[in-house]
């Protein structure tokens, strides 16, 4: 797969799927004519099992046998009935009017039981088959119960990281979302999802979420059209044209509409633009939450919105069942778009073969949390961690370093696994003060004080022993960040500091004198403050699961290399939000204070200055790190920039190649970059945008020439009339680190088609 080129994926395009395709197309059209109203209106249903006790519970199988569920989410972690999956599908299959089965679905967004980093950690990774493959073993382990359907990937653009659902996003860039979540999609579904261990994937929230105002949850979202199209809508297109079976619509209003009833988003785009031919899921009670949103005016009115609009699916609300049987009555919703909806549901059931393979495998044991699984899971971490600081070559550590261990993270089994994880249980978990134990296989070398009990911690009295430890230590490894309920659904934060009193236990550490490395486990960037200066060595490790311990030592000690880059720009402060690289240039030069007056800039400023960003008198103009940083345990240089097509007609080929060299001592991998800037558009255009990435591993002193094709459709964007071009002119180029680097060249596009 060349990362270049336009996301052109064909997993669902085979003849064999063609044919599939129909024939399950004639199945529909058999079955849904022999289908009552109120058995249509039941696949509608997705019931949430979790909220049942044993009373309900009774109540509810009563529903599927008469037809009246489509399938539940959060079977597994409830208490009701253990065996929950196969008695409920049973009564479904056996009992009810055409037994068609049920749908089971749940969030299973980085593992199962085996957790992986979390989506915004595996981001960083930059490794689209790494990111595949994790996806494959979570569903290799969900599918094990029973559970043949996902609500991930989770491809909202966030350019917020006081939003605490960025921990569950793929970062602020669309090109990078868009081949994360591709490969996440690829991981659930397979090439083939009637295979047993297949899931359907639900690419969420459509649409908007991650733009919520000020990063409170669930806030309204403001996003221009072109806006939309060009960063919001990419990953969603490009998810779906990789075969893509399920959406699931979301809690917010864009532009003061509703996600949930928002025909623009439902209709225009989702079915007449794209195609798409999966089924739509509502978020969990969104339907209903369009009545306090001050749009829909009861439940029934709400139904009707929503059925309406495109929604096929209502997760856990009841008001298609109890309403929509009446609105056709009413003509208020006709029985053509219940069809639709009906179709859009048996189409994906009958893709996932559930009439085939109605149950679970019976073969949990051997499939969750295997050796092979664990092993993954370390990897996918180590890949995970980005290394921000490295003052001196402090890492890697010798083995033979006395180590104290600080911090409230550094032994948390619980915390390192990160927001939702259903399945995820500590005790599972390989947090880093045993996996530290186990490699140095001395504990003299090990002094562990963890200063603070967890991450809001405030109380100081711990300290001076901290203190202590680190005096008597050749070097300070500090685990905090935060706990992983900081992040997540619901918790956003207004202030992104290290919570409690980390930052007084990190500057006392500091005053010892001792080499200090820091290693923050977070849902989001940090504000720093002064930890950037007072650690020698940097490291942000997200929540990385399961596999926390061994993938950290592993990085620490030099195994590995360390080779993550930030799926996002890492702020100074909250203050400086939104702040990311792919940002629209000002019309002044960049300068350090704000006073600069019109009369004052001589005339030749006024000249195309695509590097211009805004700027605060007191955090300036650049981020604490850019979109793309990353070091590693090498020392990479770039040369030779080549652009082999100065002038390229539109629908030609640019390509471009630097040489890229390991002048350290360390074999390590670099992730090298390419990013275009269109100088003069019919829209004002970003100052950068990232086009393709390549992984490139060197021993000491080795060099690659790394090559690029771009192909002119890559560079298009919405214009004025909401078409999508690209338009000829003169562009930059950068094959870089960073965005914020990298050698520069330029190109022309030219009218002429080749
Ligand atoms: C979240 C979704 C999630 C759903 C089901 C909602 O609260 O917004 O992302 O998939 O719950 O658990």
């Amino acid at each position: 797969l060349s990362l270049c080129l336009p996301l052109v994926l064909a997993s669902a395009g085979t003849v064999q799927a063609q044919m599939d395709n129909q024939a399950i197309e004639a199945r529909i059209d058999q079955l849904l004519p022999t289908m009552s109203v109120k058995e249509k209106v039941g696949q509608l249903a997705l019931r949430d099992f979790g909220m049942y006790d044993a009373k309900q519970l009774e109540d509810i199988k009563q529903q599927i046998r008469d037809g009246e569920v489509g399938g539940f989410l959060n079977v597994s972690f409830s208490s009701v009935d253990k065996n929950a999956f196969a008695s409920l599908q049973k009564i479904a299959i056996e009992e009810s009017p055409h037994g068609i089965p049920l749908i089971f679905g749940q969030d299973v967004i980085h593992g199962y039981e085996t957790i992986f980093p979390i989506p915004l950690g595996q981001a960083a990774s930059w490794n689209p088959e790494l990111i595949e493959q994790g996806a494959r073993i979570a569903a290799r382990e969900a599918t094990a119960d029973g559970i043949r359907w996902t609500f991930a990937p989770m491809i909202d653009i966030s350019r917020d990281p006081r939003w605490g659902r960025i921990a569950e996003t793929l970062g602020e860039d669309p090109y990078l979302a868009s081949v994360l979540g591709v490969a996440m999609t690829r991981g659930f579904q397979t090439d083939d999802p009637s295979q047993p261990d297949a899931m359907a994937a639900s690419a969420k929230h459509f649409v908007g979420y991650g733009a919520a105002e000020a990063g409170k949850d669930y806030n309204a979202a403001y996003i221009p059209e072109a806006t939309l199209r060009d960063v919001y809508l990419p990953p969603f297109k490009a998810a779906i044209d990789a075969g893509l079976m399920t959406i699931m619509s979301s809690y917010n209003t864009l532009n003061d509409i509703p996600a949930t009833a928002n025909e623009f988003a439902l209709k225009t785009l989702l079915r007449e633009e794209w195609g798409f031919d999966g089924f739509v899921v509502s978020d969990w009670n969104a339907v209903m939450e369009m009545i306090p949103h001050g749009f829909a005016r009861d439940a029934k009115h709400a139904a009707e919105l929503a059925a309406n609009a495109g929604v096929d699916f209502e997760m856990y609300t009841d008001t298609y069942r109890q309403h929509l049987p009446a609105l056709i009555k009413e003509g208020k919703f006709s029985e053509q778009k219940l069809d639709a909806a009906v179709r859009h549901m048996l189409r994906i059931k009958m893709r996932l073969g559930l009439w085939e393979n109605p149950y679970p495998a019976g073969n949990r044991d051997a499939i969750v949390l295997s050796d092979e699984h664990l092993q993954a899971a370390r990897v996918a971490a180590r890949e995970s961690f980005v290394l921000l600081k490295n003052a001196k070559q402090l890492l890697p550590l010798k083995k033979n370093t006395k180590v104290a261990l600080i911090g409230p993270l550094a032994n948390a089994p619980h915390e390192q696994l990160g927001t939702w994880i259903y399945n995820g249980n500590k005790k599972d978990s390989h947090p880093l003060l045993p996996a530290l134990q186990a490699y140095l296989g001395n504990d003299s070398l090990i002094t562990y004080v963890p200063g603070l009990e967890f991450s809001r911690d405030t109380r100081t009295a711990h300290f001076d022993k901290a203190v202590k430890a680190a005096q008597n230590a050749d070097v300070v490894v500090y685990v905090g960040g935060e706990e992983s309920i900081l992040s997540g659904e619901g918790h956003s934060r207004g202030d992104i500091a290290l919570p409690g009193a980390q930052q007084q236990l990190i500057r006392r550490l500091s005053e010892t004198g001792k080499p200090l490395v820091t290693v923050l486990l977070a849902g989001r960037p940090i504000e720093l403050g002064d930890v950037r200066e007072q650690s020698q060595a940097l490291m942000m490790a997200w929540h990385p699961g399961t596999m926390a311990g061994p993938a950290l030592v592993d990085v620490l000690y030099g195994e590995v290399s360390p080779l993550g880059r930030l799926p996002l720009t890492w702020p100074k402060a909250e203050g400086q939000i939104p702040v990311y690289y792919n940002h629209m240039a000002t019309g002044r030069p960049p300068t350090d204070d704000n006073y600069t007056r019109i009369g004052e800039i001589e005339v030749g400023v006024f000249q195309h200055a695509p590097g211009n960003s805004a700027n605060h008198l007191d955090y300036g103009h650049t981020p604490e790190f850019p979109f793309g940083f990353g070091l590693t345990y090498g020392e990479f240089s770039y040369s030779d920039l080549t652009i082999a097509t100065k002038t390229v007609p539109l629908g030609g080929t640019i390509k471009a190649s630097a040489t890229v060299k390991n002048t350290g001592k360390v074999a390590a991998t670099e992730i090298v970059q390419l990013y275009v800037q269109d100088i003069v558009g019919s829209r004002t255009r970003p100052v950068r945008e990232l086009k393709g990435f390549k992984r490139v591993s060197l021993k000491p002193g080795e060099s690659q020439t790394v090559e690029f094709n771009l192909h002119t459709d890559a560079l298009a964007f919405h214009n004025q009339a909401m078409e999508k071009v690209t338009e000829p002119g003169d562009f930059n180029l950068w094959i870089a680190k960073d965005s914020a680097s990298g050698l520069q060249g330029e190109f022309t596009v030219t009218a002429t088609q080749p």
